[in-house]
């Protein structure tokens, strides 16, 4: 064994990094390594699909944090390197080299690989998804040169916001989605009406119930889209966003219980000793889910996961049990949402979908479970804490603008 650490973190996004930011917040001294495996210093995702795509944001302004201080906080970065194996009884973790480093605690922060389409053509060239940071250098030289045409597979966040994007530096999209509405995981009826509505009035093509057949090629390019209606979409370049898949190998080899993810309990413990897993890749039971065993894909629950493990590894007894929310920044439109519409019975519009500043507020069984709140920072502050309380609201009263929110409580 080469080297042993008291900490060792797999993964260096945003759950990777915050455990390992989390430890030294709380007191830890002991050493902390992250293994990554992508090359760069520790990023934020989300603007890869928003300002990093856009080329409003340049790398070094998305870096969670500048490379002095992984240094000064003594942190050990192992860039470029990817764990592939783990001995729960030996407490080591095997790198792709042959090497093994020991651990004491280790926190398994591997997120997620994009699903990808699996129809016949899909290992096309100019075929890309965004998850990394390379994607998306990849997808930005291939469209520098002239406007392109590009055909956006998925209409879920990432999808739209690429979309969005894209349209607006100038290049044609096609936007496909196979259900009958874009954001159909995660946002009510009115929600998806409303962004489909925005992307077509700003020319994007979106067609619903578009289930993709094969990808077609010319000389080893992605050339079309071939819809299974028989409709070709031609297109330069293709971004399929249709998900992720957990990276829990390692840990499903090792033993942990794995369905979709690791299940951890609610201080982000796996079912192996002394072995934590937090972010994307970790299924939990979440209080905002009526206890129901989920995984989330968001900065905040990367991020609280984190401080949650971190906070147990330095004997802290807090349980995880944060509010979940999210954003997504489209055109002009800044969506926030508080909570988790999972199950919902009601829904209640407040403000004008016309404006294109309203909110839609989900109800399970008169509770207040979730808002999606566009370009109305005022409600979804506001209305975080009505979800917190569950609070028991009459429709009417919600959807009274003449009302703040926070009078409701
Ligand atoms: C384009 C895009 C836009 C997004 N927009 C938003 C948004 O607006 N708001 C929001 O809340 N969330 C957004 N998200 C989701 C958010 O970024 C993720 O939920 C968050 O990054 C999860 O953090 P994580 O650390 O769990 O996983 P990741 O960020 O995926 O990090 C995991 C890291 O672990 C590495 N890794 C995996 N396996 C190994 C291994 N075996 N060895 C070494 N390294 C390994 C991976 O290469 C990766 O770098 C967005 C995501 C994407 C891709």
């Amino acid at each position: 064994m080469s080297e042993q650490y008291d900490v060792v973190i797999v993964g260096a996004g945003h759950a990777g990094a915050q455990a390992a930011i989390s430890l030294r917040q709380n007191g830890f001294e002991g050493t902390i390594v992250i293994f990554g495996r992508e090359e760069v210093l520790p990023y934020e995702r989300p603007p890869l699909s928003k300002e990093y795509m856009s080329r409003e944001k340049e790398f070094e302004r998305i870096q969670l944090r500048p490379a002095k201080f992984w240094a000064e906080k003594k942190i050990a970065l192992e860039l470029g390197c990817e764990i592939v194996g783990i001995d729960p009884v030996a407490r080591t973790v095997l790198l792709s080299d042959g090497e093994t480093v020991g651990y004491c605690k280790l926190i398994w922060a591997g997120g997620g690989s994009p699903r990808k389409l699996g129809c016949p053509g899909s290992q096309l060239r100019g075929v890309h998804a965004v998850r990394t940071k390379a994607d998306v250098d990849r997808i930005m030289a291939a469209l520098d040169v002239g406007q392109k045409k590009v055909g956006v597979i998925g209409g879920g966040y990432i999808g739209l916001e690429a979309a969005a994007v894209l349209r607006k530096l100038g290049h044609e999209v096609t936007l496909l989605e196979a259900l009958p509405r874009v954001l159909a995981r995660v946002a009510g009826e009115q929600v998806s009406q409303f962004y489909t509505m925005e992307h077509r009035k700003h020319g994007v093509d979106v067609r619903l119930s578009a289930a993709v057949d094969a990808l077609e090629g010319a000389d080893g390019w992605a050339s079309g889209i071939r819809l299974v209606d028989g409709d070709l979409v031609s297109c330069d370049l293709v971004i399929v966003g249709i998900g992720i898949l957990p990276d829990i190998d390692a840990l499903a080899d090792a033993g942990a219980i794995c369905e979709n993810g690791v299940r951890v309990d609610s201080y982000c413990r796996t079912s192996l000793p002394d072995i934590y897993a937090v972010g994307d890749c970790a299924q939990h039971e979440n209080l905002f889910a009526d206890g129901a065993i989920i995984r989330l894909e968001s900065v905040q629950n990367a991020n609280d996961m984190a401080a949650t493990a971190a906070k147990h590894i330095c004997d802290k007894d807090e349980t995880y049990s944060a509010l979940p929310w999210f954003w997504s920044n489209q055109f002009d439109l800044k969506l926030q949402t508080a909570g988790l519409s999972i199950g919902y019975d009601q829904t209640v519009l407040r403000g004008s979908m016309a404006d294109r500043s309203f909110s839609v507020i989900y109800l399970k069984a008169d509770r207040v479970i979730a808002l999606d709140c566009v370009n109305a920072m005022k409600d979804y502050v506001q209305g975080r804490k009505l979800v917190e309380a569950r609070a028991v609201l009459c429709p009417e009263d919600l959807g009274d603008t003449s009302r703040q929110l926070k009078e409701l409580l």
